[in-house]
């Protein structure tokens, strides 16, 4: 349904955009250019869209760990003070892209094809580059003509190259409607620069520069095994050549060779979406059993990890507990472990256990917004909605949250029996994740529920009126 209003405005557009000039040069007028603060919104509204076309991972612990390697990796760019914004998208496909204003997501299938964190950090460094090069400002300048809800819709169809038939369509339309896919595919010259800027990067934040062509010339080699029907979509938008490989590779061999370890948290994230994407986990317990048997005490723990989470999936919860135990003795307080003992806990009926392990946990990291996020989630599963309140309030007051929490925060409202609130909250959680329709009709009956509250009541006049707004700009 949202997809085809997403079509309807792209079908209405088409016969306009084909009248428009040119686009101009690269040397552009800067009324062309977007102001920062017109890009930061592009950006926020190509974030709340692309969840009309993908799963975008809400796994605190997933969002956590990709936001701390990007954030990494960023601090040694030129760019090192600007807000960037990571994410992991849960799709199969191998993909990375980078939206306006930093946002840069990657695809679960992506992180789970990569042999070390070097590699995914390599391919981050890459999208990094793309950004503080500013070679997607002419594609988002673009955006100037249209309205900006309407340009980041478009964006979010083409970058994500999502394989569901009915955006694909969405896509196509786009670009014969913007020409915005050409805008996208990165030159040669700039694939090159992409490179050359992401391998200092790399290299600077402690990575290793070898694993960025390694990388690279994997990905070309199974296009070549599979033909051409099934290139990564990684390399549609970002062809890799043979020289383009082989100039990293001269300048990836500058650097000394060393030895580079993974950190225990990438093999624990790769290890839980090797088990989230899999569509029959039994079939990975001997997988991570044999991984059980060969490498490093921490790559055997994150095989026990995934050992530990294919059974929960399995619903064999003792199994789990067990395993989970022993890591927790083996790395105490590691918060990933705790969350994952707890979750098992709860499904067992366990609650007071569970809640247990929270705040022990969360006596050691009281900063981790993993921990907070995912004690609320517990609260809120126990029935004690008013303290999940208080502290999913405290996190949203941090900024910068999951659209997920208001969908928390709304539970924890609708638990306490203040329906007003709830509905309010629900609204916001659907504007987050660029469904206006259900967004308006739940600022509309959280207004109408509202009764003798002023505040609520302003507040849910003002939302409304925005997301309407933001609805007509849309069809304009
Ligand atoms: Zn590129």
């Amino acid at each position: 349904m949202l997809i085809r209003i997403l079509l309807l405005w792209l079908s209405a557009l088409a016969p306009a955009m084909a009248k428009l000039p040119p686009l101009p040069d690269m040397g552009a007028p800067s009324d062309r250019i977007l102001s920062p603060l017109e890009e930061e919104r592009l950006g926020q509204a190509f974030f709340r869209n692309l969840h009309r076309h993908v799963r975008v991972s809400d796994d605190p612990m997933i969002q956590d760990y990709i936001a701390s390697l990007g954030g990494r990796l960023t601090g040694h760019s030129d760019m090192a003070n600007r807000p960037f914004h990571f994410f992991v998208v849960m799709e199969p496909e191998i993909n990375a892209f980078a939206g306006p204003a930093g946002y840069i997501g990657v695809h679960s299938g992506l992180i789970v094809a990569t042999r070390s964190e070097s590699e995914l950090a390599s391919v981050l460094a890459h999208e990094i580059a793309h950004v503080t090069q500013n070679h997607l400002k002419r594609a988002f300048a673009s955006a100037k003509r249209l309205s900006i809800p309407l340009a980041a819709a478009m964006l979010a169809a083409i970058l994500v190259g999502t394989q569901s038939p009915e955006a694909a369509q969405a896509a196509i339309i786009a670009i014969q409607a913007g020409g915005l896919q050409q805008q996208i595919n990165f030159t040669r010259a700039h694939e090159q620069e992409a490179d050359r800027i992401g391998l200092q990067i790399l290299a600077d934040s402690g990575f290793d520069p070898r694993s960025m062509p390694a990388f690279f010339e994997r990905l070309q080699q199974s296009t070549r095994l599979s033909g051409r029907r099934n290139v990564p979509e990684f390399l549609r938008t970002h062809p890799v050549t043979s020289s383009r490989i082989a100039d990293t590779r001269a300048r990836a061999a500058d650097y000394p060779y060393r030895q580079y370890t993974d950190s225990l948290a990438y093999l624990l994230v790769k290890a839980k979406l090797e088990v989230l994407s899999s569509r029959e986990p039994a079939r990975l317990l001997p997988l991570f059993r044999q991984r059980l048997r060969r490498g490093t005490p921490m790559q055997r723990a994150a095989a026990r990890y995934g050992l530990a989470l294919v059974h929960q999936s399995l619903h064999h919860l003792e199994e789990s507990r067990e395993l989970l135990l022993r890591l927790l003795r083996q790395f105490p307080d590691q918060p990933q472990f705790v969350d994952a003992l707890a979750r098992v806990e709860l499904a067992q009926g366990d609650t007071e256990s569970a809640l247990q392990h929270y705040r022990l946990a969360l006596k050691h990291f009281p900063a981790s917004t993993m921990l907070q996020l995912a004690y609320s989630q517990a609260l809120l599963h126990s029935g004690r909605f008013s303290e999940a309140r208080r502290r999913l309030l405290r996190l949203m007051a941090r900024g910068n949250v999951p659209p997920s929490l208001y969908k928390h925060l709304s539970q924890a409202y609708a638990g306490m029996g203040k329906t007003a609130e709830a509905q309010r909250y629900l609204a916001e959680y659907y504007y987050a994740t660029g469904d206006l329709e259900q967004a308006i009709r739940y600022a509309r009956l959280a207004l109408k529920m509202a009764g003798g509250d002023r505040i609520l009541t302003a507040v849910a006049r003002e939302r409304l009126r925005f997301f309407q707004q933001e609805e007509k700009a849309r069809k304009r």
